[in-house]
């Protein structure tokens, strides 16, 4: 691998162990070591051959007897845990949510048709007027029904299932069956804001296979597309996914009481102002 230097260790954040924990993830030393976390270690390293490529930080979470031979071997100190939670390094939880926020909200939806006699309306979303902001819908019914009277309510059905977006002045129409109007999140509009939101803890299939993932599923009405949060894979019960939930949600959400079933709790949400401290 080349040049290796800048050894260094430090402890982890109880909140970096519960992830962990959670997600199944294990000392990383080696692949027989199954114990819990508890030190990051790191060093840099050169990429490439030649020492030609950049200097590169390598990140391990390691069980503790294996961060102390690190410190032994390499004549470090293990530091302390950091007293501000450090960002995430993984991109394990909460995928959904995270390429929900990646896409910026589409301020406009244009319906036209595409001359496919399977998806005969496209509606693409736009940022301004030329950029298109996530995929492209594709209706599949309304073939040959009225444009005004079918295409459009289906395109706004559409919009609110998949993206939670709502058609806020009426469509303009354009030449050749198209129409645009514009579009907000559902939660934005005066008709939803400040509603209460539900909220379910579960346990289900994961869009990506694998083992079953517990997850919470905030709800504004059933027309609209759900928001997920995953909680995790490993060591759950309702109790770890309701208290996980209510501190992974705490920072945009104020939530109500939780009331606990079985294998499922809920409770209801309201969004917190976007600028709040
Ligand atoms: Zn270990």
């Amino acid at each position: 691998m080349g040049n290796i230097w800048a050894h260094d260790a430090r402890r982890m954040t109880a909140a970096e162990i519960d992830y962990d924990d959670r997600w199944g993830r294990v000392c990383g030393f080696s692949p027989k070591c199954q114990a819990m976390t508890a030190v990051v270690t790191s060093y840099k390293y050169q990429a490439g051959r030649g020492g030609t490529g950049r200097a590169t930080v390598a990140n391990k979470h390691v069980c503790a007897d294996h961060a102390d031979r690190f410190a032994a071997k390499h004549g470090i100190t293990i530091a302390d845990a950091p007293q501000q939670e450090p960002a995430p390094d993984s991109f394990l939880s909460a995928f959904v949510t995270f390429a929900d926020a990646l896409a910026p909200t589409p301020r406009w939806a244009r319906v036209k048709p595409t001359f496919m006699s399977r998806q005969p309306w496209a509606i693409t979303k736009h940022d301004r007027r030329t950029l298109v902001a996530g995929r492209t819908i594709y209706l599949t019914a309304a073939a040959d029904l009225g444009f005004e009277a079918h295409v459009l309510p289906a395109a706004e059905q559409a919009l609110a299932q998949q993206d939670r977006l709502v058609v806020t002045e009426p469509w303009t129409r354009g030449d050749n069956d198209t129409a645009t109007a514009p579009v907000a999140l559902a939660e934005d509009t005066p008709a939803w804001a400040g509603k209460p939101w539900t909220v379910v803890v579960d346990e289900a299939p994961r869009y990506s296979g694998g083992p079953l993932a517990w997850r919470a599923v905030l709800m504004l009405a059933p027309q609209f597309k759900e928001i997920s949060v995953e909680l995790g894979t490993h060591n759950m019960d309702v109790d770890r996914a309701i208290r996980t939930a209510t501190t992974e949600l705490a920072g945009s959400w104020t939530l109500g009481e939780w009331t606990r079933n079985e294998a499922t709790a809920t409770t209801t949400a309201q969004k917190a102002p976007a600028h709040a401290a």
